[in-house]
């Protein structure tokens, strides 16, 4: 069977190795020409660490990463606590694995070297896939063409694939910002609760302060999200103004304002998602990750529902081949991902308590392919 991924983030890494562990080989198809360290970081709740661990990538998470002790939400304006979850050793125990922070580009280092240069083709951008042939035919912008058996669509939310097997359509912009900023722990170790996850709530759905370590605790991510309808720029490496994020959270208690003026630079995304997709593949073609569902990042289940889809994805195919494969892994995960989608835009998740154990407990390798 020949295996083409387009995309080699997250999930088109991952779901690499996770192929690998069941016996099948694949190639990665990435547009850019080399991994850069870009993005901040990326929050990998219990069930994403529970399905990477098998890929050999645990112990290089666990070194470089921090584990939050709880999970806590609070009052933006009062500061009350709403919530309070123990993670670390208490998730550990429940769920089989911890929460770990990491910068993106620590995961994707961890990712990259697990895969090794043979399996990935840099700067090999596909512009469509052809279905209508006996087998597959991968267009690329340099102008080269490849056939493949099966085609895994894990080019994010922009994805080609999606468009070449469902029509071009653009995904809508949420009227939010993200601002995203990174600084020294040292710099706010006098707060309370600075080893753990905390969600400050403000007036509206857009409105919220998370904070969680990053890099064994040495430093502290600072992510904020606004209502505007006038920045549409998706980019990550746009750098925000930090006035205007200061100005935002004005009326905010003294210990999130605090986090704040920590910072020195920020950078701004404006932030896109899609409602869920009926359809995600068709004959050997499927999509992973972003590419099918794409979500907002208040459940922090971006990177977390992509790792799932993968390992899911490796053991439908191992077990089924293709098409029949395809079509088993997509009628596993829609569901899931779908409830996810939805509950992010909502933004109300763990407000004020609640269980997280639908989120947390899911097993990508214990489900029934
Ligand atoms: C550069 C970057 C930085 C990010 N930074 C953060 C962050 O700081 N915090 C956070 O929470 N999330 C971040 N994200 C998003 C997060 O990684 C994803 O939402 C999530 O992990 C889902 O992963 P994915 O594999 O589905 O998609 P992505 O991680 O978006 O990966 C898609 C990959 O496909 C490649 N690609 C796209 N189109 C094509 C094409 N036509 N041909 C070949 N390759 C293609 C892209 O270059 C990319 O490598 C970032 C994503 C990217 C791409």
């Amino acid at each position: 069977m020949r295996i083409s991924i387009i995309g080699g983030g997250i999930g088109g890494l991952t779901l690499a190795l996770a192929l690998r562990r069941e016996g099948l080989d694949a190639v990665v198809h990435e547009r850019t020409s080399a991994f850069g360290r870009v993005g901040a970081d990326i929050n990998l709740t219990p069930n994403a660490v529970r399905a990477l661990d098998p890929l050999g990538v645990g112990d290089i998470l666990r070194r470089d990463a921090a584990r939050p002790r709880y999970r806590i939400s609070r009052d933006g304006y009062t500061g009350e606590e709403t919530s309070r979850l123990p993670m670390s050793d208490a998730a550990e125990e429940a769920y089989g694995a911890p929460q770990l922070t990491i910068h993106r580009a620590d995961l994707m280092t961890a990712l990259e070297s697990a895969v090794g240069p043979d399996a990935v083709r840099l700067g090999h951008q596909l512009e469509s896939c052809d279905t209508t042939g006996e087998a597959l035919t991968l267009r690329f912008a340099d102008g080269s063409t490849e056939e493949a058996d099966v085609v895994v669509g894990a080019d994010g939310i922009h994805s080609a694939v999606r468009a070449s097997i469902l029509g071009t359509e653009h995904p809508e912009f949420t009227g939010t910002v993200a601002y995203r900023g990174v600084v020294p722990t040292s710099r706010i170790a006098h707060l309370e609760d600075v080893g753990s996850f905390t969600k400050w709530w403000g007036r509206d759905r857009y409105t919220q302060i998370v904070t969680f370590p990053l890099t064994r605790g040495e430093e502290t991510f600072i992510f904020a999200t606004e209502h505007r309808e006038s920045w549409s720029e998706e980019s990550w490496t746009t750098p925000g103004r930090i006035e205007d994020l200061r100005a935002a959270y004005a009326d905010f208690h003294d210990d999130a304002r605090t986090l704040l003026d920590a910072c020195d630079e920020v950078l701004i995304s404006a932030l896109y998602v899609r409602d869920p997709l009926p359809t995600w593949g068709k004959d050997g073609v499927t999509l992973i990750g972003d590419a099918c569902h794409p979500m907002m990042p208040f459940m922090a289940q971006g990177a977390g529902q992509a790792i799932e889809d993968a390992v899911v994805l490796a053991r439908s195919l191992a077990a089924h081949g293709a098409p029949d494969g395809l079509r088993s892994y997509e009628a596993l995960r829609q569901e899931r991902t779908a409830q996810i989608q939805v509950g992010s835009r909502g933004n109300e998740w763990l407000k004020d308590g609640g269980n997280a154990d639908w989120v947390y407990a899911y097993d990508a390798w214990g489900v029934s392919v």
